[in-house]
């Protein structure tokens, strides 16, 4: 409960997330090795690995852009709560329109598994694809994509993208974090010009 206490009172959310790793940890050992151990009923339904998880990662990414000077949109992939892929928009450093966030991580994670399609895969990305990158997870026939906030005007979604038949597609995942970090970064953007 030490632990627990801990990730209260830690404002790093980096920190606590390696706190929250470690007492899931001691959770599977006191269970795996521990026969007599009871997890509390309280405690048995504690997944740290939801989608707000892997949204969360997916936001250090947009932030990492964001330092950069790039729109910040980020993501990564995930298969069985692993992550295999972590990217963010590089369109301007690469001076490369094709350098969508979600681009990098399909290439990334195809290399990772040995294979190109990203089945059993789940992409986080903060803000809903755009025809280009929908079009990319058409064809990498992904199992599941989870988005944080429209894009009204570019994304797949307006545009009538097709998504290949198997994916599941769902959004609204920390949402305002990822307009609002969008929003911050085009109104500095005006003031500078
Ligand atoms: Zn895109």
């Amino acid at each position: 409960m030490y632990l627990v206490h801990l990730v209260a009172r830690c404002k790093d959310t980096v920190i606590a997330n390696l706190l929250i790793d470690e007492f899931v940890n001691l959770l599977i050992r006191n269970f795996v090795f521990n026969y007599d151990y009871k997890i509390p009923r309280n405690l048995s339904i504690i997944n740290p690995y939801d989608d707000t998880y892997f949204m969360k990662r997916a936001m250090q990414e947009a932030e990492m852009a964001y330092d950069k000077g790039e729109v910040p949109i980020g993501a990564v992939i995930v298969i069985n709560n692993q992550i295999i892929a972590r990217s963010h928009n590089l369109t301007e450093t690469l001076n490369d329109v094709t350098a969508h966030a979600e681009m990098q991580a399909i290439t990334a994670a195809a290399n990772y598994l040995g294979g190109k399609y990203l089945i059993d895969c789940t992409l986080y990305v903060t803000i809903e694809p755009c025809q280009m990158c929908a079009g990319a997870l058409f064809w990498s026939q992904i199992s599941k994509i989870v988005y944080g906030a429209r894009d009204e005007q570019r994304g797949c979604i307006a545009l009538n993208t097709k998504l290949h038949p198997k994916t599941e597609f769902r959004g609204g995942v920390m949402a305002d974090e990822a307009s609002q970090l969008l929003k911050r970064f085009f109104i500095e953007k005006r003031n500078l010009n």
